[in-house]
């Protein structure tokens, strides 16, 4: 603690993420990047946009990106909160909507941990829900609550277990709690999952968090929004707007559009992601590991004979990263980034030796 600190600097955990490696010609599978590059057509756009009109200010509202998601999805712009990542929309969110005193919220106890480092940040009581021992969300958990909770959030599909649940239990989720808001971060929807967005006119209290980082490939742009009524959307501009009104930069709300509009590419990068992730589930089973069913671009995996952290710290030494978590319930499991077909197999050549030679 410095005495230049403010009071609450202390007390925060910063979300450590994935390792960002400066050697290169690793095998990186640990922090669900996309392996093919963004859209030729974003490429195009950034390039197209170095230009003198850089001196210029942003457009503070990313016009241009809010039509481009209102178009892609059917509601009106007014419904879209454009961020620097979806981290930051989150931030947003919790500033904006998750702050009612002593009320808690709700999250399961296995999920996107940056969730506890913004509660942390914003004074929010986190209460911590077990998922069920198959890992799924249990939406029966959320309901018949006997006081209201300041408001529920989960990723869909969960992070990292990869399991998604289907709209209409997160429709009794928002139902059971009309008077709070509900967020759903959907970074993974693109690899298999619903999208949430199509209860917003019936459930008006439904936050649904994309990001641009995983299924379109620009993890390096930072961009994210949220989508969800205009009334809440308005609530969380106000706070962006107290905090950067130029969250977005003027190469990132290009990239974005390019890359939004361009959907064949979008879906046949997707599409190789969920072949490959077939071929990477078949594989590892066949190694003998135990793999959760995934609608994300990574694989959740535990080997009932070899221990997780010796597993990554051996995948390692071969220059292969994946992400392990040492935290109760799943400091057994591997979390594997869907790559090519050539990383993975290369990771499931090496687990085989791995799990080959004796412990
Ligand atoms: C990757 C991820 C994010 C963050 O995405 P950015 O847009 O890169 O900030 C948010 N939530 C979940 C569940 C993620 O996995």
């Amino acid at each position: 603690m410095s005495r230049f600190w403010s009071q609450h600097v202390a007390g925060l955990t910063p979300y450590t993420p994935g390792e960002q490696p400066k050697i290169e010609r690793l095998i990186k599978l640990n922090t669900n990047e996309h392996p093919y590059g963004p859209s030729p057509r974003a490429l195009e756009a950034i390039r197209h946009g170095a230009s003198d009109a850089l001196r210029l200010y942003p457009d503070p509202e990313s016009t241009v990106l809010r039509n481009a998601v209102a178009d892609y999805y059917g509601v009106a712009p007014e419904q879209v909160m454009p961020g620097n990542g979806s981290d930051e929309v989150l931030a947003h969110v919790f500033n904006a909507l998750f702050r009612h005193g002593d009320r808690p919220l709700l999250m399961p106890d296995i999920t996107y941990s940056f969730y506890k480092t913004y509660c942390k940040l914003f004074d929010i009581p986190a209460r911590l829900v077990p998922l069920a021992d198959d890992f799924s969300i249990r939406p029966e958990d959320y309901l018949g609550l006997e006081e209201p909770p300041a408001g529920i959030i989960f990723a869909n599909p969960n992070a990292p277990t990869g399991m998604a649940l289907g709209l209409d239990q997160i429709e009794r989720i928002a139902r059971g709690n009309p008077d709070v808001a509900v967020v759903v971060d959907e970074a993974y929807v693109d690899f298999g999952a619903r999208t949430a967005i199509s209860l917003i006119e019936r459930c008006p209290n439904i936050v649904v968090i994309h990001t641009f980082s995983k299924s379109r490939a620009l993890a390096g742009m930072r961009v994210g929004y949220g989508v969800a009524s205009r009334e809440i959307v308005e609530g969380l501009l106000r706070v962006k707007d107290s905090f950067n009104s130029y969250p977005l930069d003027k190469l990132a709300i290009a990239a974005a559009v390019a890359a939004m509009e361009d959907r064949d590419y979008f879906q046949a990068c997707t599409q190789k992601v969920l072949q490959t992730r077939e071929y990477l589930t078949r594989e590892l089973e066949s190694i003998g590991f135990q793999v959760l069913p995934s609608k994300a671009n990574f694989v959740f995996a535990r080997h009932p004979g070899h221990d997780a952290a010796r597993l990554a710290s051996g995948l390692r030494e071969q220059g292969i990263l994946v992400r392990h978590f040492q935290a109760p319930r799943i400091d057994q499991f591997l979390r594997i980034t869907v790559g090519t077909p050539e990383d993975c197999e290369r990771l499931c050549n090496t687990l085989s030796e791995l799990t080959r030679q004796t412990h």
